[in-house]
């Protein structure tokens, strides 16, 4: 490189590199280390693997529990008194809670070790997975009352390069955090467009909406905004910690627009397939 040196090239000039063979004791600690490593790579399949079955599990059983529970609230097992079903509809709310608490668990296993060679890039139809993912949540919008609509403009592609499972794991986080800071009896919509080399995803709620601090704060892990806790006490603020890293990794951005009290649109981009 031509110019100025800074002080690290200054520093590298001094460095002599020479290529020899291990010696028999550094061959040993060499082989010592592969050891540990592929030990550690062990450990750690383990425990993802064990959180992952652990998670299911809780997940069916708080699933069909569910099930039973809206039975009792519509009525199907016989009338309710107005105090049995108002008991009835908080263990459904808290079974929902916790749905969302273990679904989240298992998205955050899946997607903890985002290293760039975890991703599997391929030609992804984004439309068929938009789709999906709204079926997905149909359940939960219905019960909600919230009304879930997927704009399409005409002559969009609908491929882009990037992961399918990451890219649901986003479009999952952005879909279910609309309905959750969601009103009942709201809309929720999704548009997909084409900006130069990228496909823009939105997801537009009118929500809560985000504060100040939070328009500040609200990728850092952990962080969760005041009135996004009274609406829904139970949530981790990991999942969009998680998702930036991941939208970033597939050389896309991802913003937001928010007005408190009013709703929240987040975007992102994933890049077009050529
Ligand atoms: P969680 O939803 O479990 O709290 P997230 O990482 O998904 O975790 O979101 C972090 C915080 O960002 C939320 O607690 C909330 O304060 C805010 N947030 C995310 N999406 C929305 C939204 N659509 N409307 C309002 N606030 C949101």
């Amino acid at each position: 490189m031509w110019g100025k040196k800074n002080d690290d090239e200054k520093d590298n000039e001094n460095i002599v590199v020479t290529t020899r063979e291990p010696t028999e004791e550094e061959a040993i600690d060499i082989e010592e280390m592969r050891k540990e490593v592929a030990h550690l790579q062990e450990i750690y399949t383990a425990k993802t693997d064990l959180v992952s079955i652990s998670a299911h599990q809780i997940r069916t059983s708080l699933s069909g529990l569910k099930w039973i529970l809206k039975m009792f609230i519509d009525g199907d097992l016989g009338e309710l008194d107005p105090e049995q079903e108002n008991l009835m509809r908080k263990a459904f709310d808290s079974n929902e809670r916790a749905i969302s608490l273990v679904s989240e668990l298992l998205r955050f296993n899946k997607t903890e070790d985002t290293g760039a060679s975890k991703y599997k890039f391929e030609k992804v139809d984004v439309v068929e997975v938009i789709e999906q993912t709204v079926f997905d949540f149909s359940g939960e919008a219905h019960i909600k009352g919230i009304e879930v609509i997927f704009l399409k403009e005409e002559g969009v592609p609908r491929h882009a390069t990037a992961d399918k499972e990451k890219l649901r794991t986003i479009l999952q986080n952005i879909i279910e955090n609309a309905l959750k800071y969601s009103d009942a009896h709201g809309k929720v919509f999704i548009t997909l467009k084409k900006d130069g080399d990228f496909l823009q995803v939105s997801v537009k709620d009118k929500g809560v909406g985000i504060s100040d601090e939070g328009k500040e704060r609200i990728f850092e892990k952990f962080y969760r905004d005041k009135e996004a806790k009274k609406k829904e006490p139970v949530g981790s603020g990991i999942g969009l910690f998680t998702i930036k890293k991941i939208v970033e990794d597939m050389a896309g951005k991802i913003w937001f627009e928010s007005i408190e009290g009013e709703g929240t649109t987040f975007f992102f981009t994933v890049p077009v397939h050529p």
